[in-house]
C-alpha cells in the first residue's frame, strides 16, 4: 500500500518534468497569483508558459479593451485569416481553470501597477506598441495625412479608429515606409471589392473602399531595394493581386543579380523576386500587368520633407533624394542630398513603425527606444515586475518571435519563483483588485463575455456573408456582454 505512492511519484517526476513536480506540493496560501497586462500574443503565449510550468498558479490577463487577443485581432490584416488561428491556442489558454481574462480594464487609468502589485507575486507587462512614431514634417497634420496604425485599426473595427476620416476620393496615394505594414495598406487600397468583401474586414471600412478612385499606389522607402523591410509572401502577394501592375524601376534593380549571392536566405530570396518581378516577368504576368487598370510602385532613396496642402487638401509630397553610405551592403545609411522630387497625390499614409508609452509613472520607460528596459524580461530595477513582447522589445518582428519572447519571460518569472525571488504571501491576486474595479463601478468583461460578443459577430457577419462583422463600438461590445 505504501510502496504505491513512491513508484507514482517516480513515474509522474518522468512524466510531467521537473519543473512540474518542484512545486507539486504548494500550499494553498502560497498560490502563486501572477497578473498580465495586455492580451495579445505576449500576453497569452507567456500565461500559457506560467499554467504549464507551475501546477498550481493561476493566471489573471487585464486587457484595456471588452475584447481580447492585441493585434491579432486589430493588426493582422483581414485577407489573412490563417494568420488568426493562433487564437485557438490562446482560447485554449483563456479556458484553463486556472487563467481568468478581465477585460475592459486598463491599467495606469482603472487601477495602478502599485495596486497590482500589491495584488500578485508577479506583474507581467505585454501591453504591446499602440502609439505610432511621427514624421516631424511641415504639413504632417493636414487632412488625409494619416497613420497606417489608424488606417489598419479603421479597416480592422478598432474602436478608437472607428471614424477615421479617410478620402478615398483621390487617384493617387503616398505610403511612407516599406514594411509589411505598407504593404497591408497598399494591398488593402488595391484588392477588388468582391475578394475582401468574403473577409472580415469591418463593414464600414468596405462601403468607403467600394467607392474609393484610388488607382495607384506610391511605396516609399528611405533606403533602397536592399533594405526594405517587408517580408517574401507579403511582397508575392502584391505581384499576384489582380487587375493590379506592379512597378519596380529597372534602374534601382538592374544590378543586383552581382550581389544576390552573397545575401543571407531570406534576404537573398526576397531579392530575387524584387529582380525578377522587374527584369524577368513571366509571359503571363506581362500580360496580366498590361492589361490592369491600377497599379503600385516601389520608390526608393527618398525622406519626406514636406507634405503640400492646398484649401486643406492634400496635393503631395516633397521629398529629399537620399545617398547610401557606409561598407555594409545591407546596413547602410540614407543621407539626404540637396535634390528634392515631387509625387503628386491626394492621400498619405505614414508607415514608419509603431512605439510603446508608459502607462503609469512608477514604470521605468526608455522613450529613445520606446520600451519598459529590461533584461531578459526582468524590468530593471522593479523585482517582481516582468515584461514581454513589443513593449519589452520595441515594434519589430512577427507572432512567432513574439511567442518567443513570451516563453522566455514565462520561463524567467518560473525561475524566480523558484529562486524564492518573488513570494506569493499576502497576494490574494484578482480578489483583491476586483474589490478596487468594483468599487469604481467598472464593468469588467470575462472570458464566457466574449464568447458572446463572438457568437454576436459571427451572427452579424453571416448576413454579409462574411465570417464575422465585428462589433466597433464599445458600449454595444458591453451591452452585449451583458445580455
Ligand atoms: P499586441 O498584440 O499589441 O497586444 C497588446 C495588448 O495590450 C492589446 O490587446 C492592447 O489592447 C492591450 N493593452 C494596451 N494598453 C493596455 C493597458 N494600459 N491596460 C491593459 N491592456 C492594455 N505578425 C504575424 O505573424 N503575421 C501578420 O500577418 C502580422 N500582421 C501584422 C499587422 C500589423 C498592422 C501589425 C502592427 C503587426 C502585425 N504582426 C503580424 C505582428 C504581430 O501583431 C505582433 O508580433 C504581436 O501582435 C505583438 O504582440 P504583443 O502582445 O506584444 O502586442
Amino acid at each position: 500500500m505504501y510502496i504505491l505512492p513512491r513508484i507514482c511519484s517516480r513515474h509522474l517526476r518522468q512524466l510531467l518534468g521537473k519543473s512540474f513536480f518542484r512545486y507539486a506540493s504548494t500550499s494553498s496560501q502560497d498560490v502563486p497569483h501572477v497578473c498580465i497586462v495586455g492580451s495579445g500574443p505576449a500576453g497569452f503565449y507567456t500565461a500559457q508558459q506560467i499554467l504549464k510550468g507551475h501546477p498550481a498558479a493561476r493566471v489573471d490577463i487585464l486587457e484595456k479593451l471588452p475584447v481580447p487577443f492585441g493585434l491579432v485581432r486589430f493588426g493582422v490584416a483581414p485577407d489573412h485569416p490563417e494568420v488568426k488561428n493562433v487564437i485557438h491556442t490562446f482560447t485554449t489558454t483563456a479556458r484553463n481553470q486556472r487563467c481568468t481574462f478581465i477585460g475592459n480594464v486598463e491599467v495606469g487609468k482603472d487601477i495602478s501597477i502599485e495596486d497590482l502589485q500589491k495584488a500578485y507575486t508577479a506583474v507581467v507587462l505585454a501591453y504591446g506598441a499602440d502609439d505610432d512614431r511621427t514624421l516631424a514634417i511641415k504639413g504632417e497634420d493636414s487632412p488625409n495625412v494619416i497613420s497606417a496604425r489608424s488606417f489598419v485599426g479603421w479597416f480592422n473595427g478598432l474602436p478608437q479608429d472607428k471614424d477615421l476620416p479617410v478620402d478615398l476620393d483621390v487617384e493617387n496615394v503616398v505610403i511612407l515606409g516599406q514594411g509589411n505594414v505598407a504593404l497591408d495598406v497598399a494591398r488593402i487600397l488595391l484588392t477588388p471589392i468582391s475578394i475582401l468583401q468574403k473577409t472580415d474586414i469591418s463593414q464600414h471600412a468596405l462601403d468607403a473602399l467600394s467607392r474609393s478612385r484610388v488607382k495607384k499606389v506610391y511605396i516609399v522607402g528611405r533606403r533602397g531595394p536592399l533594405q526594405v523591410a517587408f517580408t517574401i509572401k507579403e511582397l508575392r502577394e502584391m505581384t499576384k493581386l489582380p487587375d493590379c501592375r506592379p512597378v519596380i524601376h529597372k534602374e534601382d534593380v538592374e544590378n543586383l543579380d552581382k550581389v544576390i549571392k552573397d545575401l543571407p536566405r531570406p534576404r537573398r530570396r526576397l531579392t530575387e523576386l524584387l529582380y525578377k518581378t522587374c527584369m524577368e516577368p513571366s509571359d503571363t504576368d506581362t500580360h496580366l500587368w498590361s492589361q490592369a487598370s491600377k497599379e503600385w510602385e516601389l520608390r526608393f532613396r527618398l525622406s519626406p520633407i514636406e507634405i503640400n496642402e492646398r484649401e486643406g487638401k492634400v496635393t503631395g509630397v516633397k521629398l529629399a533624394v537620399n545617398q547610401l553610405q557606409g561598407d555594409d551592403l545591407i546596413n547602410k545609411k540614407a543621407v539626404a542630398t540637396s535634390e528634392t522630387e515631387h509625387i503628386d497625390c491626394g492621400l498619405v499614409f505614414r508607415s514608419i513603425g509603431y512605439k510603446s508609452i508608459p502607462i503609469d509613472p512608477i514604470l521605468p520607460f526608455d522613450t529613445r527606444k520606446g520600451i519598459i528596459p529590461n533584461i531578459k524580461g526582468r524590468v530593471k530595477e522593479k523585482p517582481g515586475l516582468y515584461c514581454s513582447g513589443w513593449v519589452s522589445t520595441g515594434p519589430v518582428g512577427v507572432i512567432l518571435n513574439t511567442m518567443t519572447g513570451g516563453f522566455e519571460t514565462g520561463k524567467i518569472v518560473l525561475k524566480d519563483l523558484e529562486d524564492g525571488i518573488i513570494t506569493s504571501e499576502g497576494k490574494r491576486g484578482n480578489e483583491m483588485i476586483k474589490e478596487i474595479l468594483e468599487s469604481k463601478g467598472k464593468q469588467m468583461v470575462t472570458f464566457s463575455d466574449w464568447d458572446k460578443i463572438d457568437e454576436e459577430e459571427i451572427k452579424r457577419g453571416s448576413v454579409f456573408g462574411k465570417p464575422r462583422e465585428k462589433i466597433a463600438d464599445i458600449s454595444e461590445m458591453l451591452r452585449v456582454a451583458k445580455s
